[in-house]
């Protein structure tokens, strides 16, 4: 695997391997992704080969503008593009109604396809290079934690032949996923995945957005008919190997004699023997976003018996935090 630097020449290189069907891990502001050819049935498959990742699980297409994105598009719902307007380029992506000549796979089978125009420079040098729309899901393999820099990426995707190489430019500005919102009729807007983008910014211009509970979507007739619950929105997800327990905040674990543990706290140490990670002294949550999943590796690597987390103020980036903790326990 090649480690790119964002120089005209390599940027170049690791576009002309996009071109020609290769993958690469690409940097964005959220976190790395694996990038290939979305209009390319072939390197869409090989996506979802490196990271083992289930076929009903969709990926999100990136693109270098709205007018490139809305391309890949049958239908722009009026609230999509009042969003598009207000938060692209930048950590939301937005689901809506396929071009029916995309491949099959990039959607998993469903009729809409999810897009984003993504913030960092880096990122869109390479879209503009390379001429293509980029499906790039998170660089890890399947339910894994997210890379936030690309050392996590060449750990991730070491040994797999189609990964031509990854550019690096440092470790990721924000550090969780994009912000996922559907459309699924009648004038809704909701939220499928919190991320990125707090859903407290979306509602300034979105002021009727639901925040759907994924456990319960496939009782809601709007979303079920149409087949648009996020179907990547799995219980266990971004999850290290080692057990991860979530307390409330304030809580401590009972006692366990004879296991080890590792500490992943928000801001204040607790008393404990083990590695200890503080996601952010200041209490930020912005700050704690860009360190979560960084942490969370380190403490996987600490070799521990079991990682005791906390759950952080469940606002602002905090809510996308907190349902990343909360599928890397179950
Ligand atoms: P990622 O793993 O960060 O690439 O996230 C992709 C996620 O976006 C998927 O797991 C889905 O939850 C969501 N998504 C992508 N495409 C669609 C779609 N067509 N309909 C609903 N959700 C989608
Ligand atoms: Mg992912």
């Amino acid at each position: 695997m090649k480690h790119w630097y964002p120089t005209e020449e390599d940027i170049e290189e690791a576009s002309a391997s996009l071109r020609q069907g290769g993958l690469i891990g690409w940097p964005t502001e959220t976190v790395y992704g694996l990038a290939g050819n979305a209009l390319d049935a072939g390197a869409v498959a090989a996506i979802f080969a490196a990271k083992g990742r289930p076929t009903f699980d969709p990926l999100i297409v990136h693109a270098p503008d709205m007018e490139a994105a809305f391309a890949l598009t049958s239908e722009v719902p009026p609230e999509a593009r009042r969003l598009a307007e207000s938060f692209w380029p930048g950590p939301l992506t937005l689901v809506m109604p396929r071009r029916a000549d995309l491949p099959e796979l990039l959607s998993a089978g469903l009729p809409t396809v999810a897009l984003r125009v993504p913030a960092h420079s880096v990122a869109r040098k390479v879209l503009v290079s390379a001429g293509i729309p980029l499906a790039a899901p998170s660089a890890n393999r399947f339910g894994r934690i997210s890379p936030t820099c690309a050392e996590h990426v060449l750990e991730e995707m070491q040994g797999q032949d189609r990964v031509a190489g990854v550019l690096d430019a440092g470790p990721c500005t924000l550090g969780v996923e994009s912000t996922v919102v559907g459309f699924p009729g009648r004038g809704r807007v909701v939220v499928y995945r919190t991320g990125g983008l707090p859903v407290e910014v979306l509602r300034e211009v979105a002021p009727g957005i639901e925040v759907v509970d994924v456990r319960r979507a496939e009782d809601d007739p709007g979303l079920a008919v149409r087949g648009e619950q996020s179907p990547g929105m799995l219980a266990r997800h971004y999850a290290p190997r080692t057990p991860l327990r979530l307390l409330e905040p304030g809580r401590m674990p009972p006692p366990a004699p004879g296991r080890t543990r590792g500490w992943l706290c928000f801001s204040a140490v607790p008393e404990g023997k083990g590695p200890v990670e503080v996601l952010s002294t200041e209490g930020d949550p912005e700050v704690a976003a860009t360190r979560l999943f960084a942490c969370l590796r380190r403490l996987d690597a600490a070799e521990v018996d079991e990682i005791i987390a906390w759950r952080v103020p469940n606002h602002g980036l905090g809510r996308a935090i907190n349902d990343r903790l909360s599928r890397a326990a179950t």
